[in-house]
């Protein structure tokens, strides 16, 4: 199909939330080290035959849509040989398997995905053979940078809520708000929040103005998630006992936060990423 006609088949949907998609990268052997993909996609005539299984993908159960990274070319290197392929998730050979149970992030459903001698056609081909790594590679710096604003929100969100708890919450004759340990510790996360606005109104036109900000892209996924985790930490610490309870925000947003320093590249990926951009 030409690129013109998939658009037309598929955008609409997606913009109107009609299709949902999703984007199967991670397998139950290759997660960080992601060029060991063995998911496959043989072709035959005017189809690629996809035979492999996905995990942890987000949408899975929902998903009409699914991105694929497959291996379409086994001689050759291991980063050279990944295709994406866009497979509906009605094609003869595509199963979806457990909604998985997490900790947190419940809203979501993160799924297990199968392909069994799935027909997909050649023209649901995403750009070129081979190139399948590179346009992740490409894309994943959008979704970090968009995981780290994501965690800049949640918590600015987490330390305003607890401002306001700490306000109303009274013990030993005053309030929690007025103990010193609870002034230092707000205190220091609204330091840190601060600086991690700084930080994204510096990086945002950047990337949008199509700079080079790869280096501090990753820096700002891993720090942000790093600060999103310890500010629920010590948020939920605040509300004592009522923090540990579903009934109570702040313990959705502790246990939602864990994942971020995982998934969209886990935060010691992105250290060597840094690194790596620091010439060492
Ligand atoms: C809720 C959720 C949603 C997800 N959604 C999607 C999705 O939509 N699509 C998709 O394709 N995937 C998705 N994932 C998968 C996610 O991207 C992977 O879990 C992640 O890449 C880590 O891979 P892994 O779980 O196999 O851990 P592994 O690769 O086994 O890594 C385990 C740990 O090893 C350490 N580590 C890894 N590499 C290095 C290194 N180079 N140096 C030092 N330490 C290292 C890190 O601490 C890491 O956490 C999702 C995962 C979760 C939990």
């Amino acid at each position: 199909m030409p690129v013109k006609r998939r658009k037309k088949k598929w955008i609409p949907g997606c913009i109107s939330g009609e299709t949902i998609l999703a984007v199967a990268m991670t397998e139950p052997d290759a997660g960080s080290d992601l060029a060991s993909l063995s998911t496959t996609a043989v072709r035959d005539g005017d189809h690629y035959i996809v035979n492999g299984s996905k995990i942890f993908i987000s949408n899975g159960q929902l998903a009409d849509l699914c991105v694929v990274a497959v291996r379409t070319d086994e001689t050759a290197s291991p980063h050279a040989g990944v295709s994406l392929l866009a497979i509906e998730s009605n094609s003869k050979g595509y199963r979806k398997g457990t909604n998985l149970k997490k900790i947190g992030m419940r809203a979501q459903d993160t799924s297990e995905l199968f392909f069994d001698e799935c027909r997909v056609p050649v023209e649901n081909l995403l750009g070129a053979e081979g190139e399948g790594f590179k346009y992740l590679m490409h894309n994943l710096q959008q979704e970090r940078l968009v995981l780290g604003i994501g965690a800049y929100a949640a918590a600015e969100g987490a330390l305003d809520i607890t401002i306001d708890y700490v306000k109303g919450r009274k013990l030993f004759g005053k309030t929690l708000g007025k103990f010193q340990n609870t002034r230092f510790t707000l205190a220091e996360i609204a330091t840190k929040v601060q600086l991690a606005r700084s930080f994204l109104d510096d990086l945002i036109p950047r990337h949008m103005a199509g700079e080079d900000v790869v280096r501090e892209v990753s820096m700002a996924k891993y720090w942000l998630t790093e600060l999103q985790f310890e500010t629920a930490d010590k948020c939920l610490q605040m509300f004592g006992g009522y923090g540990y309870m579903r009934e109570y925000l702040i313990s959705r947003l502790f246990v939602d936060a864990r994942v971020q320093r995982i998934y969209g590249g886990a935060n010691e990926v992105l250290k060597e990423v840094i690194a790596r951009r620091l010439n060492i």
